[in-house]
């Protein structure tokens, strides 16, 4: 089918489009006025600790290779490289209640599953090209997370030079503990962060390894998207990841945070 160029019903079309484009509604909604959606999409949300409110998430980011000692053993040189970043889907979210341990089900298509325990920092406030120096202004508070990986997924699709998003983006991917704001404790700059797997300790560092601070990440990524309220920021992990299995009982540690408890089922 041919389009001529001056087809009166797509000048129509384009004129609505920008009529639409102009309006306050389509900042952040196609949604037109009075329209109802076909059906619900539950919004993701994150308990704050003291709070009778709860944080809404928009997006979940997340930094790799952000500590030296795991950059080396995922094959990179932490000294030169700069920071990259991925995406979780923000329904990846599990929220895991403090004195509970969560059952977190063993994914699909991997053998090789594997936990990173990680510092999460979530935005109040968002922002384009924010400096190091007031990057940590918009952090409303932290919780301490999993960033859950396939690991031999995301190691094939990395040695063919795909996407390895399918080792990274699944259900259930980003279990972790409720918020703390800022105001009750501050900033965490340094501080033991560990894992353990049955009691056996795996992993165990200093938040102060990381390469790219809180702020540094928050600056770095408000260069390359639009950060927003209601971002969150997975910090990274330290050395020592590796796989668990159903039966597995993980218990994450972040001096200031209480532990986070999951079972893989
Ligand atoms: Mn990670």
């Amino acid at each position: 089918m041919s389009e001529a160029p001056q087809n009166p019903t797509r000048r129509t079309a384009l004129a609505a489009g920008v009529a639409l484009a102009a309006s306050p509604l389509a900042a952040g909604s196609s949604q037109a006025a009075g329209a109802t959606p076909l059906f619900d999409v539950p919004r993701v949300t994150i308990p704050i600790v003291g709070s009778s409110q709860v944080f809404p998430v928009r997006r979940i980011y997340c930094i790799g290779r952000n500590y030296a000692a795991h950059a080396i053993e995922r094959g990179s040189d932490p000294t030169r490289e700069p920071p990259f970043f991925f995406q979780k889907p923000t329904d990846a979210v599990q929220n895991v209640a403090p004195g509970t341990t969560a059952d977190h089900p063993y994914p699909s298509l991997t053998k090789n599953y594997h936990h990173e325990i990680e510092l999460v920092a979530a935005l109040q406030t968002g922002g384009r090209n924010v400096p190091v120096e007031h990057a940590l202004d918009l952090v409303y508070g932290y919780a301490i997370g999993l960033d859950m990986t396939r690991r031999d997924l995301q190691n094939g699709m990395a040695a063919e030079k795909k996407p390895w998003e399918i080792g990274k983006s699944f259900d259930h991917a980003a279990p972790l503990g409720p918020i703390h704001k800022v105001a009750q404790t501050g900033h965490f700059t340094k501080g033991a962060i560990s894992l353990s797997v049955n009691g056996v300790v795996r992993q165990n560092s200093d938040l102060s390894k990381m390469i790219w601070s809180v702020a540094e990440q928050i600056a770095q990524l408000s260069a390359a998207f639009e950060l927003m309220p209601g971002d969150i920021i997975y910090s990274g992990t330290p050395e020592n990841v590796g796989p668990v299995v159903v039966g597995d009982v993980l218990v994450g540690h972040i001096d200031g945070l209480p532990e986070l408890r999951v079972k893989i089922v």
